[in-house]
C-alpha cells in the first residue's frame, strides 16, 4: 500500500498509508480539516540507482564512491537554501543588467544628432524592433 503525503487547509502535513483503490478518496487530518495529496519530490539515493559521472563518464553506484566522485572534482552536494539564493542571485544581477542596458540605450538615444532621434523615433512608431549588441570595448 503507497505512502502520500498529505497537507491540510490548516496547514498540517502528515504521511498516509491509501489502497490505491483509494486513491481519489478525500483525506481528512487529525484536526477535521479536508487535506490534498501533496506531490513530493523523489528522494534520490544514489545508492538504489548510480549515475554515470557527468564529467568522466564513470560509474557511481555507491554512496562512498559518489562522495569520493564529488571530493575528486573538487564538487559538493548543494546546503539547503543554498539553491534558492543562487536563483535570487542570479535575478538580481539581470535586473542590474537590464538597467543598466535601458541606461545606456537611454544615454546614446540622447546623445544623437535630432535628426537622427527623430528617423529613429519614426521607426519604432512604425514597429521596428530594437535589437541591441554588446559594444566589444
Ligand atoms: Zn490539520
Amino acid at each position: 500500500m503507497p505512502l502520500y503525503d498529505f497537507k491540510c487547509e490548516q496547514g498540517h502535513k502528515f504521511e498516509l498509508m491509501v489502497p490505491l483503490a483509494e486513491f481519489h478518496n478525500s483525506q481528512n487530518c487529525a484536526c477535521g480539516s479536508a487535506a490534498t495529496r501533496v506531490i513530493s519530490p523523489v528522494r534520490f539515493s544514489v545508492e538504489n540507482v548510480g549515475y554515470d559521472c557527468p564529467i568522466t563518464g564513470e560509474w557511481i553506484g555507491s554512496k562512498a564512491q559518489h562522495a569520493n566522485n564529488l571530493a575528486k572534482h573538487g564538487c559538493r552536494v548543494y546546503e539547503t537554501g543554498e539553491t534558492e539564493a543562487a536563483k535570487k542571485a542570479k535575478a538580481n544581477a539581470d535586473a542590474e543588467f537590464e538597467k543598466r542596458l535601458d541606461q545606456t540605450v537611454e544615454k546614446e538615444f540622447e546623445s544623437l544628432p535630432s535628426a537622427k532621434k527623430e528617423a529613429l523615433a519614426t521607426e519604432l512608431a512604425a514597429g521596428a524592433d530594437l535589437g541591441y549588441q554588446r559594444s566589444a570595448l
